[in-house]
């Protein structure tokens, strides 16, 4: 992740906290993980795109 994407404000409340939230995709069994990261103040969700290979 770049630091980049955890400095920005949030667009909706300008918090700049964040917390990331690593969503496993079981269904799939292929260790495909997603992260999301959202405002730790009003849990907008910042868009990220990761990849992890
Ligand atoms: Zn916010």
């Amino acid at each position: 992740m770049k630091m980049e994407e955890l400095m920005k404000k949030c667009p909706k409340c300008g918090c700049k906290d964040k917390k990331i939230l690593r969503k496993i995709q079981d269904e799939h069994r292929a260790h495909a993980t997603m992260k999301s990261i959202l405002c730790e103040e009003c849990g907008y969700e910042f868009q990220s795109e990761e990849k992890e290979d």
